[in-house]
Formats: structure tokens, sequence, C-alpha cells
């Protein structure tokens, strides 16, 4: 069955009872299993579900990059998997939820976000099985689906310490839309914007089908960002950039937080707050491997 003839519908919305509340786990004393530094497309061939050679790198999203993007594999209705069937995803997805509390993410608003999005419908039918492994798979013009852990990881530090739904999210690189769909589950109001405009298109397709109405999708330069709907109260960046765009650090709200990638090769998580009208703080949280942010728009 094609994943848009088969809606989770009774999952959306979540309840309030889903999405509220912290967990008192404490964070696994370990440090994160986390996913070792492999192309996206290195990751769709591997079959097993746990990476042969964990390092110390999340990745967002692994690619390399081309002036001429190649376009997606075609799509084989044909091609069927037992992950498509509501039952196996549902147990499959409650794996890859524990397994992400063992690698450290606390929230419990989060991993119940996490929980309800089924992570298979944004990627290709031949990767369905593939979907809820921790690692990033193509998407198709060189861009990924973002690893399940980093995707926690940075909903995680955008909520902290608020307390219920974050009013509005700002999110730069839609890609496959999953995860704006993880994060309209924790905020009243996501915006998210994608500049390659097959991907934005697909994003749409993808998310038609979950029907939720607190998500916006445009498409455009996301390092402008979308001043006329400014300021967010989070904003996260799906792909990096050498430094965060200053437009984007002037749509965060006071009191905000920004999360993105920052560098080329040897990227790192940076969380940016905005403390006051002029002033802004910066932490390093974590080494990560993201796409890298494109000026402009394609297609
Ligand atoms: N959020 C996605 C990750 C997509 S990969 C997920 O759910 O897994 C990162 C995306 O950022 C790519 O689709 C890429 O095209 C997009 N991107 C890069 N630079 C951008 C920019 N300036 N504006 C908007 N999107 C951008």
């Amino acid at each position: 069955m094609s994943k848009d003839q088969d809606p989770p519908k009774r999952r959306f919305p979540l309840t309030l009872d889903q999405l509220t509340g912290r967990a008192d786990r404490q964070r696994a004393s370990a440090a994160p299993q986390l996913n070792s530094l492999q192309t996206a497309t290195r990751n769709a061939a591997q079959h097993s579900p746990q990476p042969s050679a964990p390092a110390p790198v999340a990745s967002g999203a692994v690619a390399s990059s081309s002036a001429v993007l190649p376009k997606p594999p075609s799509r084989s209705l044909a091609e069927t998997s037992a992950v498509n069937s509501p039952l196996v995803s549902d147990a499959v997805r409650r794996a890859m939820v524990q397994r992400l509390s063992q690698q450290g993410i606390q929230d419990a608003t989060v991993l119940a976000a996490m929980e309800a999005v089924p992570r298979h419908f944004f990627v290709e039918p031949g990767l369905a099985s593939q979907a809820y492994i921790d690692a990033s798979l193509p998407i198709g013009y060189h861009q990924t689906i973002s690893q399940p852990y980093i995707v926690a990881r940075m909903i995680e530090v955008i909520r902290d310490g608020i307390e219920g739904k974050v009013p509005r999210v700002l999110e730069i690189g839609t890609g496959c839309g999953y995860q704006a769909a993880v994060l309209a589950q924790i905020a009243n109001q996501v915006y998210t914007i994608e500049r390659i405009r097959p991907l934005h298109e697909q994003a749409r397709r993808n998310l038609r089908a979950l029907l939720i109405p607190n998500l916006r999708l445009h498409y455009g330069d996301g390092m402008l960002g979308l001043p006329q709907l400014a300021p967010f109260d989070g904003i996260i960046l799906a792909a990096a950039g050498l430094e965060v765009p200053q437009a984007l650090l002037d749509q965060i709200a006071v009191g905000g937080r920004l999360v993105a990638p920052v560098g080329v090769r040897n990227q790192v998580l940076k969380l940016i707050r905005r403390i006051k009208r002029n002033e802004w703080t910066t932490e390093t949280l974590e080494r990560c491997h993201f796409v890298p942010l494109r000026p402009g728009t394609f297609g």
C-alpha cells in the first residue's frame, strides 16, 4: 500500500497527556551511542540497524555537494515493506524511542512526539524498512532526512525549560518534512522553509496524509528567515553554515533560542539564546554533521 493511502489519522492530533510532563529519567551516564560519520547513501545500503563503528558524531544530514542535483530514485509502488503495516511500524518506532532515551534524550514530550510521527512516511518505499534505524537516509537532490537522535536532540534543546508547548517555531531546511512534523507536536505553530522546490513539494505530499493544522511550509531562502512572521521562540537550522545568519539572530524572540550546526568538516551544534534586544549568548553543545546551508533557491 502506498503511504498516502495509509494515514495514521488516529494519532493526530496528539492528546495533551501525550505531550506534557517531563521525564524524570536521568540522562544516561554513558556517552550517547551516536551514529558513525558515513554517507546517507551508505546508511541506506546498510541493512543492519546498528551502524558497525559508532563515532561521536551525530549525523543530521550527510551528503556530498554538487552543482547538478540528482533526482530521487523513482518510487516503486510494487515495493512494499513490513514496516508499512501500522502494527509493525508502531513497534519499531517504540524501539527507536527507547534507543533515543538510552542515547540521552530525557524530555518525555520530545520522546512522545518522536513516537507519534511515522518516519517511514518520509522516505522512499524502498527505504521504509530502514526508516527507524538511527541514521540519516537519502531523500534525493543530495539531501537527507536527519538521523532520529539529532532531530530529538535539537527539539529537546529548543524546548528546555518551557512548560507546555513552544508558541512559535521556525525550521530552516524542510527537506522531506519529517522534523517539521515532529516540531508540530511540541509547538503551537511551526513554519518551515526549503530552498529546493521539488523537495518543498515532496514534503507537502508527505505531510498531506498526516493532516497537521499547525504547520506552514514555505519555499525560499531560509537564510533570510521569515521577517514578516518573526519573532520566533525557537529557530532550528537543519543545515550547517559557517556562521548563523544575522537575519535569523534578529528573528529570535527575546528569551527565545536558536539551535544550529555550524562549520564545514568539523561541525558543532550551537545553542544561541537571545537574552536582551541587543544581546545573544552562544553555547557549543556537541559534534554533528549536516548538509551545507546554501543561499538562494533551486528549482
Ligand atoms: N529537516 C529535514 C532535514 C533536511 S536536510 C529532516 O526532517 O530530516 C537539510 C535541508 O536544508 C535540505 O533539504 C536543504 O535543501 C535545506 N537547505 C539548505 N540551505 C537552505 C536554505 N538557505 N534555506 C532553506 N533550506 C535550506
